[in-house]
């Protein structure tokens, strides 16, 4: 694969840092991934972020004495890469509780892993929802993700597998429904069944949380490794191509001449400055943060994930934050809770939210009208598509000294742009340096 059409640049960068051995574009976890490989080989890198702080698609900010994450996700600690990256104990991890609750015709069940809340074993064979043929084929599905073999079945999107598992009653449109449109980003059931698989095996083997100084935490710890001056953030990248003896990443701030680049961008914007390179499609996801007065969720259920299983609005899941992680409550909060709500689709508009609020309100039992919105973020590229056959890690070296990192190149989640800033690294010494790890001599 070669990227064929870049263009000829013969006018000589100017400010910004005039040269680096190896610029990476994008300052999300696969670029800092890969910055951080790179260093660690010895390599002078730099790294270029068009926005004004580090973290991508993993971003905080504080709004009304509140700590929101640009859009509502979690940090399982089981990504083997997650374990290798960052230091969990730093980041102090707020665990959600392993289960759902979901309401249906205004009662509310929870599901919970009775692995590691024994008591719930009794919750789970009284779950109401589903008959007992349905909940077997259920558990059958979940024990067959897995399982070796289905690796090597014909991939289908996760809908088929559910329907060739024979799950198709109530527990899937009330529960696994909403719970899988929420992690994939689509409701459709178009999602790559071996990577559903691999997130089910994910969610079965860790409990999902939020650091305590919130997602941003993560991205934070992983640039602070980083050797001062690595990272320049609020400088777009225009263009990349050829100076007559090196390569140049264009910025409005100027020229970078460097002997190889990783494009560690979203796809979207990997396919603008790689125009040869083939990108998937995304998701869009939004997120509603409220303020209430108080938790609008008994504290048996205040942990768990909050299912509509009666599926009366535009809402996949919502959470009471403040319950799960009480430090994204910050000095001088006018309410005692933060209430997320994700929707699929890019649209915060006031007629979205009025939706979200009723379902809410029906959800929870409670009246909405007094929450405050807090923030809402809609992410048109949230999630790379991953379309069967999901056959796993995609090429990152994309000839001619560029390379391309980012979660699209291995999976939607923070475990595949991790992995991807890596095999971009490994690439670059390999392929650029000729070298594995050693610091060229000279
Ligand atoms: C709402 C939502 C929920 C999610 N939930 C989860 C979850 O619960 N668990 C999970 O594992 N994953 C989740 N994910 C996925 C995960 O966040 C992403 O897979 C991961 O963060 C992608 O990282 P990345 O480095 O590949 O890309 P990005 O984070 O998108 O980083 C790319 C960077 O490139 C920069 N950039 C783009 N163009 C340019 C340019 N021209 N010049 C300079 N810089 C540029 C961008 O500003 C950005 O900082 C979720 C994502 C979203 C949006």
């Amino acid at each position: 694969m070669t990227v064929g059409s870049l263009p000829d640049i013969h006018h000589p960068p100017a400010a910004l840092r005039g040269s680096a051995e190896v610029v990476v574009i994008g300052a999300g976890l696969a670029g800092l991934a890969c910055a951080r490989h790179l260093s660690a080989a010895g390599v002078d890198v730099l790294v270029v972020e068009a926005a004004e702080a580090v973290g991508g698609r993993v971003r905080s900010e504080t709004v009304d004495g509140f700590r929101v994450d640009r859009g509502f996700q979690l940090l399982n600690p089981a990504y083997p890469e997650v374990v290798k990256v960052l230091d969990l104990d730093a980041l102090d991890l707020q665990p959600f509780d392993a289960g759902v609750a979901v309401h249906r015709g205004g009662r509310v069940s929870t599901l919970r892993d009775p692995r590691r809340h024994p008591r719930a074993v009794l919750d789970a064979l009284r779950f109401p929802l589903g008959t007992a043929k349905e909940k077997a084929a259920a558990a059958r599905w979940v024990l067959g993700t897995t399982s070796a073999a289905a690796l090597k079945e014909p991939d289908t999107g996760w809908a088929q597998a559910l329907d060739a598992a024979d799950v198709d009653g109530e527990l899937r449109r009330s529960v696994l429904e909403p719970f899988l449109a929420g992690v994939v980003g689509e409701a459709e059931g178009t999602t790559s069944r071996r990577f559903v698989d691999l997130l089910v095996r994910t969610f079965l083997r860790g409990t999902p949380g939020l650091p305590a100084g919130g997602m941003q935490a993560v991205p934070d710890q992983m640039a602070a490794a980083l050797p001062a001056g690595t990272v320049v953030t609020g400088v777009e990248v225009r263009h990349i191509g050829l100076a007559p003896r090196s390569l140049v990443v264009e910025t409005a701030g100027g020229g970078v001449n460097c002997e190889a680049i990783v494009v560690a961008t979203d796809a979207h914007a990997a396919g603008h400055l790689v125009p040869a390179l083939r990108v998937p499609g995304s998701h869009a996801i939004s997120t509603f943060w409220f303020g209430a007065a108080t938790s609008p969720a008994p504290s048996s259920r205040a942990k768990l994930l909050h299912l509509d299983g009666d599926r009366t609005g535009p809402v996949v899941n919502s959470a009471v934050i403040s319950e799960v992680a009480p430090q994204y409550l910050r000095a001088g909060a006018e309410h005692r809770a933060l209430v997320s709500a994700q929707v699929l689709g890019a649209d915060v508009s006031s007629a979205v939210e009025e939706q979200v609020r009723r379902q809410l309100g029906r959800v929870y039992g409670v009246n909405t009208a007094a929450w405050t919105r807090v923030a809402a973020h809609a992410l048109p590229h949230a999630l790379p598509v991953v379309a069967p056959p999901f056959e796993g890690p995609q090429p990152v070296d994309v000839g001619d000294g560029v390379f391309v990192a980012g979660d699209h190149r291995e999976n939607s989640s923070l475990q595949g742009a991790l992995v991807s800033g890596r095999r971009a690294a490994d690439a670059v010494l390999t392929k650029a340096f000729g070298r594995n790890g050693f610091k060229r001599a000279g």
